[in-house]
């Protein structure tokens, strides 16, 4: 049986995905859509996102979200991705999921962010830990027999 389509008739994005509010579209499935983002990072910063509203990233249906990787790299492709190996031309994706987390539009989307140089595109402040491997090995261990119990579920 087909996932349902979930639409909120309130949300700007599923409102775009309806063509209720008009955007340069580039690539449109059944089950994804996207467009130039109208605030831009960097040059050609796109988002992709699932055509089912949910919030947060574990809201989605698993069909969705194995439909935007695919989405995503054409896209990355168009832009003039083409290099392999780390040097040249990069770019991020990256995928806020709430308010504390830099989420401002609560339906999913993924950010594709050209990375040309220092001063476009996204900068990332990422504070490190002090490696603790006690605290790591517990909390691994709390991890995996939750993972087992989502299995179970
Ligand atoms: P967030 O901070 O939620 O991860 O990012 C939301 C993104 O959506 C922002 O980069 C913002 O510029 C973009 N955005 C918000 N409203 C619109 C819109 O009406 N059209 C387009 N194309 N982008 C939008
Ligand atoms: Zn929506």
């Amino acid at each position: 049986m087909a996932t349902p389509v979930v639409h909120d008739a309130a949300c700007i994005f599923c409102k775009i995905i309806k063509g209720e509010i008009p955007s340069f579209k580039l690539v449109e499935t059944p089950l994804s859509y996207s467009f130039l983002d109208i605030q831009p990072t960097a040059e050609a910063h796109a988002l992709i996102i699932p055509k089912y509203h949910g919030a947060k990233l574990h809201n989605l249906p698993d069909e969705y979200l194995a439909d935007i990787l695919p989405v995503t790299k054409k896209i990355a492709k168009a832009i003039g991705i083409d290099n392999d190996g780390p040097d040249g031309p990069g770019y991020n994706i990256l995928q806020n999921n709430g308010r504390i987390a830099h989420q401002v539009v609560d339906h999913v989307h993924f950010h594709l962010i050209p990375k040309n140089d220092e001063k476009t595109g996204l900068i990332v402040g990422w504070p490190s830990i002090d490696t603790n491997l006690d605290k790591l090995g517990q909390l691994h261990k709390k991890l995996l027999e939750n993972l087992e119990k989502g299995e179970a579920a």
